[in-house]
């Protein structure tokens, strides 16, 4: 009797004790957890980002994807904020881009065709006649290295990607890192540094849906949006820029100061009937390669407050016009229910000179550095 109560003593401390150094394990190297397997047999994982404050945020290296996000509302009450899937097979089906870091092109360019010194290129098409993300297999469709690390600054994961040469119809061997860093003041950092070995362009984003209030279910037709620029790239057919910066003054795209989404997005206004609704891209004010403030979002419900800080141009700002699909627990992602706001340089580049270049030689590096910054009100 003696000897069975002492063999299950051990065996319990035992159990107690490997459970307790798995645990540790696991928080230093990030959470790391097996996300599923991809059917050539790859293994594709999820990184979790843990503060001080409780905020969250888990990262799959299939697409460099960020699944969850997870923040306090103004009572402490902390909800998951991006619309996602339960398992990678919905992210291997996605063709919404939750999450993920888009490229080789993000955004669209015109029927996929660019000239680079003198030689042509056609990219796969995706949208209609035009290309979209970088075509039909992007960036989103990848699995990254990635690696966990913990500095003064927070919890990274850095992931690295190597895009052929040819790829999706991109010339040059492209050399891909992007860091996500949750830092102790609940921003999600996102760095990101590439270089090639020919000439190519490059314009790469970062393409979260939120939903501030944390109920995938409820619009955000009430948020509360602010984007700095006094002007956006007008679109044409397909939403293919014409070209021209149209002033917001006097036009439901004036979003300066904050404004509900649903104050303008319904309104008789050309540029939201070509949309479906916002789906444009702004001329963040003071673009000088340095980051700055370029956007705003307030969720009243739930207090939360989101700020986005860039060194790039542009901005999408998408209002999930498209959305109609099922997600994370099940729930039915509606028009609307989400928002996406991308920094990045503006649609179709390659073919419009007066845009800030996307050209990347070989011996450049590119760089940039987009923050989602959340606190509450
Ligand atoms: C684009 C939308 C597109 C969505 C999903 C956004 O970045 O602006 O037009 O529907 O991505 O692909």
């Amino acid at each position: 009797m003696k000897k069975t109560l002492l063999f299950l003593s051990v065996f319990i401390f035992a159990v107690i004790l490997i459970l307790d150094l798995q645990g540790k394990g696991k928080e230093m190297m990030g959470g790391k957890e097996l996300f599923g397997k991809l059917s050539d047999g790859t293994n594709v994982y999820l990184f979790t980002l843990k503060n001080s404050t409780g905020a969250k945020v888990t990262v799959t290296n299939f697409g460099a994807t960020v699944v969850s996000l997870i923040m306090p509302d103004r009572n402490g009450k902390m909800d998951d904020i991006v619309f996602g899937y339960d398992s990678l097979d919905g992210y291997i089906k996605d063709n919404s881009y939750f999450g993920t870091i888009v490229g080789r092109y993000g955004n669209r360019i015109a029927n996929g065709k660019f000239t680079l010194e003198g030689k042509q290129y056609q990219i796969s098409l995706n949208d209609g006649e035009n290309m979209l993300h970088g075509g039909r297999v992007g960036f989103n469709k990848h699995v990254y290295d990635a690696r966990f690390s913990k500095s003064a600054k927070g919890e990274s994961v850095r992931m690295t990607y190597i895009s052929k040469d040819g790829e999706e119809g991109f010339p040059g061997n492209l050399s891909l890192t992007v860091t996500y860093t949750l830092t102790s003041r609940n921003e999600l950092k996102i760095e990101y540094f590439a270089t090639t070995d020919k000439i190519t362009v490059l314009n790469l984003t970062h393409h979260s849906y939120f939903n501030l209030s944390g109920n995938p279910e409820s619009t955000i037709l009430d948020n509360e949006v602010s984007i700095d620029a006094d002007k956006f790239t007008q679109t044409g057919k397909g939403l293919i820029p014409t070209g021209i910066f149209q002033d917001v003054e006097n036009t439901p795209l004036d979003l300066r100061k904050p404004v509900a989404v649903g104050a303008g997005i319904n309104k008789d206004f050309e540029q939201l009937v070509l949309g479906h609704g916002y789906d444009h891209n702004w001329v963040i004010n003071n673009y000088n390669g340095k980051v700055r403030k370029a956007a705003t979002v307030y969720d009243a419900k739930s207090g939360r407050f989101m700020e986005v800080l860039t060194d790039q141009p542009g901005m999408q700002f998408y209002t999930g016009n498209f959305l109609d699909g099922k997600g994370k627990n099940n729930i039915t992602y509606r028009s609307r229910t989400a928002l996406c706001l991308e920094a990045q340089h503006f649609p179709d580049s390659p073919n419009k000179p007066q845009f800030p270049s996307v050209t990347l030689k070989p011996g450049e590096t590119y760089r940039q550095t987009t923050i989602y910054k959340f606190s509450v009100k």
